[in-house]
Parts: structure tokens; C-alpha cells; sequence
């Protein structure tokens, strides 16, 4: 096991058996309205993510591609992941992973959309979009 995390209420709790990848902070729109600030997230493939609680988990249908898996009860923005074409990959809230991981945030991805409120200045690469489009300025 890699990694253990949950929500605020423990209505959801999950341990991670396989590797999770480097951090991305994601700063589009979707993720503003989802948590109240950008999001990041580490990536772990979905057959390695096992529920040690999951009776307030509930998956929203977020865009025409992709669904957010929240708690019910606290309100915990939790998962991010691919439906239409689905993926091996889900994406997991890195605050919601105890501490330690041993993760560091490695880029910021969609800054074209992120709000006006705070200035992005920890030197890490930034893509306008997604992480393999092109650097933003
Ligand atoms: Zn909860
Ligand atoms: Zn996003």
C-alpha cells in the first residue's frame, strides 16, 4: 500500500496499492466552481484504488466526459476521472491523502482559466492547457 485518504466526515476512506504520480495543479473552471479554489491531484491507476468506506461516495456527471466523485454528507471533493472514453486512471484530491505522501506538485495545468484572486509564483511550469499542450507565458 502507497496511500491511505479520505473525506472530512471518513464516510469515504481508500488506500491506494499502487503508484501515484506527480501532482497536478489543475486551475480550470470546472475545478473552481467543484472545490472554491484549483484543484490538485495525484493520478493512480483506478484497479489500485480499494474502499475501505465508500457509503457516502457519490459520482457526478460533471461534463460530457468526465465525472467528480464527492462525499455526500461533508461535501469533500474527492475523485476526477475520464467516462466517455473511460481510462485506467483516476485522479485523487492530494489533500485528501494523509500526510506524508511524499508527493511534490510538478505543473499547473489549464492556468488560461484559473480566477483573478491569486498569482501562481512557485516557479513550476504552467500549461494553458492541459499538461501536454503548449507552456503558457
Ligand atoms: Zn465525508
Ligand atoms: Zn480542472
Amino acid at each position: 500500500m502507497t496511500a491511505t485518504g479520505g473525506c472530512l466526515c471518513g464516510g469515504v476512506r481508500y488506500a491506494v496499492s499502487g503508484e501515484l504520480r506527480a501532482v497536478h495543479a489543475c486551475h480550470c473552471s470546472q475545478c473552481r466552481r467543484w472545490s472554491g479554489n484549483f484543484v490538485a491531484t495525484a493520478d493512480c491507476r483506478s484497479a489500485d484504488l480499494h474502499f475501505a468506506a465508500a457509503d457516502t461516495l457519490v459520482w457526478f456527471a460533471s461534463s460530457q466526459t468526465a465525472e467528480r466523485g464527492f462525499c455526500r454528507r461533508c461535501g469533500s471533493a474527492l475523485f476526477w476521472r475520464r467516462a466517455a472514453p473511460a481510462t485506467e486512471w483516476t485522479s485523487i484530491a492530494a489533500g485528501s491523502i494523509d500526510p506524508p505522501t511524499g508527493l511534490r506538485t510538478a505543473r499547473h495545468i489549464f492556468v488560461a482559466d484559473k480566477s483573478d484572486f491569486y498569482d501562481i509564483a512557485d516557479g513550476l511550469p504552467q500549461h494553458a492547457g492541459r499538461a501536454d499542450a503548449a507552456t503558457a507565458a
